[in-house]
């Protein structure tokens, strides 16, 4: 028997109850002019948690109060728009809910013309508050681990760098000195012609002595900047000892050599002054050339040493090579 269309409407209608009432969501209506809610479902009120009168007078009974206010204008921009250059309509943002907690709904729906001519809008809300929760707690761990990485490594750098260098002054520590050159020489020819330079900066007891020994540190730093600008950059300068400095002039000529040795000596001739005591300095040199007088960091070392020794005895202020033939 032909079921009459008031029976066919009424399964259909049952249909509709059931799917609204069970879909993993909330499904409204609501007036395209002024925002009015026509129909709420009951998964929807169950999203709020709470009954039909309540939500609506919450709500003032329209859909834009239901939108975070701060994205309010936009989401509204957005759906809107979608409705009129799409089908269907899909747009995530943020709700309040019932106590003024925040949440996060999924919206899917489409503008609709109803035979009476009201203009509906029909949307699927579905509550997607959790996963925006993990997904901003994650990007929030993600950002703290890089961020820790980061701080880790520009750690890690600055103690390496330390490590390398002298505190005092900035520029190489004797360690760095020697596995510098070490590394240098030994990919080095024969036909090359570097230099050792060992620095010591004359009667620097006496500084410690009459102006005190803070005023001596800014000497020793002094004379680090010193030696520092009388090279090039790509030679390797670093403090060795107290107020012992040596250098390493890589592919120079003897001429080069004893020109820098002689500007250095000049420019160490300092006189320092303070409470109106003063003092005197000046820095003897001794130079060993690769590789006539070594062709490692310990020969050329001890010859450019044996060198200094020399130009201490010999009255200081003057630079002495390792061998003169
Ligand atoms: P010479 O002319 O023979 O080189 O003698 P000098 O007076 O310069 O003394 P020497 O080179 O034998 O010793 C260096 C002195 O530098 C020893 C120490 O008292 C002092 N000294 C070493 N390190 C530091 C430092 O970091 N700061 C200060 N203010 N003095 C230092
Ligand atoms: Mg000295």
């Amino acid at each position: 028997m032909a079921l009459s269309l008031q029976q066919q409407l009424t399964d259909a209608k049952r249909k509709l109850d059931i799917l609204m009432e069970n879909m993993p969501g909330g499904f409204m209506t609501y007036d395209a002019t002024n925002g009015k809610f026509v129909e709420l479902s009951k998964g929807l009120l169950a999203i709020f948690g709470c009954e039909e009168e309540r939500f609506r007078e919450h709500f003032y009974n329209t859909f834009d109060m239901l939108i975070y206010k701060e994205e309010r204008k936009k989401v509204l921009e957005l759906i809107s728009y979608q409705a009129e250059h799409q089908t269907n309509i899909h747009v995530n943002f943020k709700i309040k809910g019932m106590l003024d907690d925040v949440m996060y709904v999924e919206y899917r729906g489409r503008k609709v013309r109803e035979s009476s001519g009201q203009v509906l809008y029909y949307a699927v809300l579905t509550d997607v508050t959790e996963q925006v929760l993990v997904q901003q707690e994650m990007a929030r761990i993600n950002e703290e681990l890089y961020k820790r990485n980061a701080a880790g490594e520009a750690r890690q750098e600055e103690m390496q760098k330390r490590i390398r260098m002298d505190a005092m002054t900035g520029i190489y520590n004797k360690s760095t000195m020697q596995k510098v050159i070490q590394e240098y020489l030994a990919e080095s020819s024969p036909d090359s012609l570097h230099a050792v330079m060992m620095i010591d900066t004359d009667n620097f007891k006496n500084v410690n002595d009459t102006l005190g020994h803070l005023f001596g540190d800014e000497v020793i730093k002094f004379v680090a900047r010193t030696i520092k600008n009388t090279f090039r950059d790509s030679d390797y300068v670093g403090r060795v000892g107290g107020d012992e400095f040596m250098v390493f002039m890589k592919n120079t000529t003897k001429e080069v050599t004893e020109q820098r040795a002689q500007a250095l000596n000049e420019q160490m001739c300092r006189k320092f002054e303070k409470d109106g005591k003063s003092i005197a300095i000046s820095c003897s040199i001794g130079i060993a050339f690769y590789p006539k007088d070594g062709v490692d960091y310990v020969s050329l070392t001890a010859n450019a040493d044996d060198a200094l020794y020399r130009a201490k005895e010999k009255g200081k202020n003057r630079y002495v090579i390792a061998s003169r033939n």
